[in-house]
């Protein structure tokens, strides 16, 4: 390797117990390892790390090989002493499976929690929590970046944390099982099947009720009769979420790659001038390129005959095909440039309408999710979302459209008199059906004491 030029004579080692991982050669490693210490070589923190990166997948398989991994982090943390990020994770993941892992919440200190990301992070809510370091693992679990998902991507965790108490501490299975939940429920997460799954498994052996049931737009779970809580937005909250929203959805500069500033406040005083509206539709998103816009007509008499006041929001070239609605009583149509992006004012017609005004889209905002910086108004947009979103379908069979109204209930685990509601979606699910409420459901009754 160093005659060829290839890699450099202090990266050998390295790279060599780089291939013994790759290739899943622990054993290999290991021999080497052994051969280069027997002879005396120094290695260097990079190749000791590297060897470290064999516990990412492995358990040690003995005392002997966990004081090993004890000794090869002390040589690292004598020889620098602030350890670069890639030492860092693997140093993390091989101490996470010894008896020293509370080292590594020293190492996290300083702000190098965010640095090490959730893989490293979930290795060491796993081993606080196989250690019975139980409150350790959740403030941890809390900490988690994107909870909704790095909670999902690690099922072990979970796993970990039901086998400490399956055997350690029986007793407290079930206040240990409730506490999950109410994490579930404060974070508005839904679960994987896999993780769910191993909760009513779990919950069954120790004498609980957990059954999948299908609970639909109604709200009422047909194993308990127990009907799901109502998902409500008062106004404060309504006026703090708009507030938050608007602010980053209309101020920040990039709205203007897909917009230009005049056309923007024109649309503002055109909604300040006309506002409140009931309903604000997708007028791009309803015709979906059909050149008479018959389904946009059917939409609009429908909320037209329920007495609502409608805006339109279309483009330009929509013109000739729907300038009808202008003539409506009680409707607006607001014709946007064919560039522009349209979802940021949809949001913004429809927030300014007030806590009652709905729109029609299919639009999941997801850009503007993400601008949204606190957690909890993130959990409150979703909410809104969900509560006044109206949807659609073309039903073939029956050859018309069908109206999906927005959600009443909370499509989010809860605990309903007696019974935990605890939705789930599939593990595999498209990215894009994760913005939408699911129907599968698992009704958990705790044993009755
Ligand atoms: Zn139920």
């Amino acid at each position: 390797m160093i005659n060829k030029h290839v890699v450099s004579e202090q990266a050998v080692d390295t790279r060599i117990l780089d291939m013994c991982i790759k290739q899943r050669k622990p054993q290999v490693a290991k021999a080497y390892l052994r051969c280069l210490e027997s002879n005396g070589y120094a290695l260097n923190i990079y190749a000791l790390s590297k060897y470290l990166e064999l516990y990412l997948r492995e358990e040690p398989t003995s005392d002997s090989e966990e004081h090993e991994i004890i000794s090869i982090f002390d040589r690292i943390e004598k020889e620098c002493k602030y350890i670069p990020l890639v030492t860092l994770r693997p140093c993390i993941a091989a101490l996470c499976r010894t008896y020293k892992w509370e080292k590594t919440l020293e190492l996290i200190k300083d702000n190098r929690m965010k640095e090490i990301g959730s893989t490293a992070l979930s290795f060491i809510i796993i081993a606080a929590f196989k250690h019975g370091n139980v409150s350790t693992g959740l403030k941890l679990l809390y900490e988690m970046d994107d909870l909704l998902m790095a909670s999902n991507k690690y099922p072990s965790m979970y796993d970990a944390y039901l086998n400490h108490y399956v055997e350690k501490e029986p007793e407290k299975f079930d206040k240990a099982v409730t506490k999950i939940f109410k994490f579930w429920k404060q974070f508005d997460t839904v679960p994987i099947k896999g993780i769910v799954d191993k909760f009513m498994n779990a919950c069954n052996k120790a004498g609980w009720v957990a059954n999948y049931v299908t609970i639909k737009r109604d709200g009422n779970c047909h194993r308990c009769s127990k009907q799901l809580s109502q998902m409500t937005i008062d106004d404060t909250i309504f006026k703090k979420l708009a507030k938050s929203v608007l602010s980053k959805t209309l101020v920040e500069t990039d709205i203007f790659r897909s917009t230009t500033p005049e056309e923007l406040n024109k649309f503002k005083n055109f909604i300040h001038k006309t506002k409140p509206y009931d309903i604000v539709i997708d007028g791009l998103n309803v015709t979906r390129g059909q050149a008479d816009c018959i389904w946009l007509k059917e939409l609009v008499n429908h909320f037209s005959q329920d007495n609502k006041k409608i805006l339109v929001i279309a483009r330009q070239h929509m013109y000739p095909a729907s300038k009808w609605i202008s003539t409506m009583e009680n409707a607006y149509i607001y014709f946007l440039q064919n560039i522009t992006q349209d979802d940021p004012y949809i949001l913004y017609a429809t927030l300014m309408s007030g806590v009652n005004a709905k729109f029609l889209s299919f639009d999941f905002f997801r850009q503007h999710i993400h601008k949204i910086e606190s957690r909890s108004m993130r959990k409150i947009f979703r909410r809104w979302q969900y509560t006044h979103q109206y949807l659609w379908h073309y039903d073939t069979s029956a050859g018309k459209l069908i109206l999906e109204r927005p959600w009443l209930y909370e499509p989010y685990p809860q605990c309903n008199e007696t019974n935990w509601h605890i939705p789930y979606r599939m593990d595999s699910e498209k990215s894009k059906l994760l913005y939408r409420p699911v129907d599968t459901w698992v009704c958990f009754q705790a044993p009755q004491k």
